[in-house]
């Protein structure tokens, strides 16, 4: 099958994946009646890494999905989409360290009590020396969350989780990462929180993102945001072209012509646009450019790196477990790097109220042999790391099963800056009708608010004519341009005092 597109012919948009980038670039393009084509390599579902994977009734995650955004544009859109839908949570996660739980976020007090008097004072004397002597500039995660908590603290709460995720050397990890998101928090951030009353939560843009302690989500998990935009998008006459895997993307004369993708069972179809959105890696989408990029636009695209993640949902014969929505384990006995509660997320996410299921969350690389063992091999991992903290008993578990998730990370190494600057910089010279939005479509390590802002503004350049620049959207998902209060930004929206407080 092949769509075609005559040269002068209105606009049609081809975007490439359905999580929620792409969902909700369809969303706000249909709003403006402008035709798309969405085209998922997923064969069943939608939602990217924000689906929810469903099991013998038990609904999960791939990892627990806050939905919390700073830019009420986006909240609005939630409530848009899902109404009453979206459950209102508090939140509760602990980590796990040396057999007892410890506040999260860091609570000043608790933390130095769980410690004890000796590691405490140690504790402090570490955080007053690097205050008096920051490290100038941290450039690595290392050094900027020892210039916020000290070595002491930074060592327990941060060293072994943070490389557990990533799987290199928190000396290898830009300082970017942690400055997006744990940024405004230290020390005295969380003793100040501690004491002080709350401050008015209606004043999003002031909220410390770490410390938030409500949020929403949707009834049954993160995938019903997605799948109602997908269904609203088939209503309308765009239904979401699943099992559909971009292959090849064709370009001539400066400009994308049409994408080629291909199905489980090898048939492939043309798909002809005026213009194309990719929320897919960077790395694929320049692998699949015909002609091929340049070399060093292939060198730098092939460098940038990405974390995978293997969920494996435990089914247990309880009603109750433990209290959180999640654990963070940073035992370094175990390799499991965090445990999700998903009926403490929303009751409806388990078929029997007398049953709970837990997510054990692994991250790993597919080259590694955790991504490599049987399933059966890794629900008994699972279990057995279960018993090993205490949380339950291997005979507690009636059931399990497996999702693996390939590139859940973009990596923030030292070089990927340099990088994605190289893919961009072609990318805008070479074919202005391909945008870029998302998570791993410009190798951001962010979440859905700022997928979908960027995937709002990339719409609206393409509906409106506007240019608007999605790499300006911040960790916040709020459009970072130095305008006035009270002036209309270039979303055509009230700038808000606080947005120009960030600016
Ligand atoms: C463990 C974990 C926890 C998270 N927690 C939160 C949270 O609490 N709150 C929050 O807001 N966000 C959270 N996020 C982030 C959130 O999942 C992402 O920001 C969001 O899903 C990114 O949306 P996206 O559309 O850019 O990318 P994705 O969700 O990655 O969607 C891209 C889509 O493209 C498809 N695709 C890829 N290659 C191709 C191809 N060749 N052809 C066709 N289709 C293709 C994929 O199958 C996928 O459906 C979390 C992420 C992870 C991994």
């Amino acid at each position: 099958m092949a769509t075609l597109i005559a040269k002068g012919e209105r606009k049609h948009v081809v975007i490439m994946g359905a999580g929620p980038a792409g969902l909700t670039a369809a969303y706000e393009l249909m709003k403006r009646s402008v035709p798309v084509t969405v085209l998922e390599k997923d064969p069943r579902q939608v939602g990217g890494l924000a689906r929810t994977v469903e099991h013998n009734g038990y609904r999960f995650d791939i990892g627990g999905h806050r939905f919390f955004s700073k830019n009420q544009e986006v909240e609005d859109l939630w409530t848009e989409i899902l109404g009453d839908e979206m459950l209102n949570r508090g939140r509760l996660s602990r980590i796990y360290y040396r057999g007892r739980f410890f506040a999260y976020p860091i609570q000043a007090f608790n933390a130095l009590w769980n410690l004890g008097p000796l590691e405490a004072v140690r504790c402090l004397a570490s955080y007053l020396r690097a205050r008096l002597q920051p490290v100038k500039s941290p450039l690595t995660l290392e050094d900027w969350v020892r210039n916020q908590f000290g070595w002491r603290l930074y060592s327990i709460f941060f060293k072994t989780y943070t490389e557990k995720v990533w799987g290199i050397s928190t000396k290898e990890l830009s300082a970017d990462w942690a400055a997006q998101r744990i940024k405004s928090l230290d020390l005295w951030v969380v003793i100040r929180s501690a004491l002080l009353p709350r401050r008015n939560p209606s004043r999003r843009g002031e909220i410390v993102t770490t410390l938030i302690d409500r949020f929403r989500y949707p009834r049954l998990g993160p995938g019903q945001m997605w799948e109602r935009v997908a269904e609203i998008s088939a209503v309308k006459g765009h239904p979401v072209l699943l099992d559909r895997s971009v292959v090849r993307v064709n370009h001539d004369d400066g400009a994308v012509s049409s994408v080629v993708t291909t199905d489980s069972d090898g048939s492939a179809e043309t798909h002809a646009g005026t213009d194309f959105i990719s929320s897919i890696p960077i790395r694929e989408l320049i692998a699949r450019l015909e002609p091929p990029a340049p070399e060093k636009v292939r060198r730098a695209a092939s460098a940038l790196g990405y974390r995978d993640f293997i969920s494996i949902a435990l089914m247990i014969d309880r009603p109750a477990v433990f209290p959180d929505n999640w654990i963070y384990i940073h035992d370094p006995r175990v390799r499991v790097g965090r445990i999700q509660n998903f009926k403490n997320w929303s009751p409806d996410m388990v078929p029997d109220q007398g049953k709970t299921c837990l997510g054990l969350e692994y991250f790993c690389f597919e080259s590694d042999g955790l991504w490599t063992m049987r399933d059966a091999e890794l629900i008994e991992l699972a279990k057995k790391e279960l018993g090993q903290l205490g949380i339950c008993s291997a005979g507690d578990v009636f059931d399990g099963v497996v999702v693996r998730q390939q590139k859940a990370y973009p990596v923030y190494d030292d070089g990927y800056q340099a990088n994605v600057a190289v893919v961009r910089d072609y990318l805008a010279r070479s074919l202005p009708n391909l945008h870029l939005a998302g998570r791993n479509g410009m190798h951001k390590y962010n979440n859905q608010d700022h997928s979908m802002m960027t995937a709002l503004l990339v719409a609206r350049n393409i509906a409106a004519g506007s240019r608007l620049d999605p790499w300006k959207v911040n960790a916040d998902a709020v459009y970072h341009e130095d305008i006035k209060v009270g002036e209309r930004d270039l979303t055509g929206r009230q700038v808000a005092e606080r947005m120009r407080a960030k600016a």
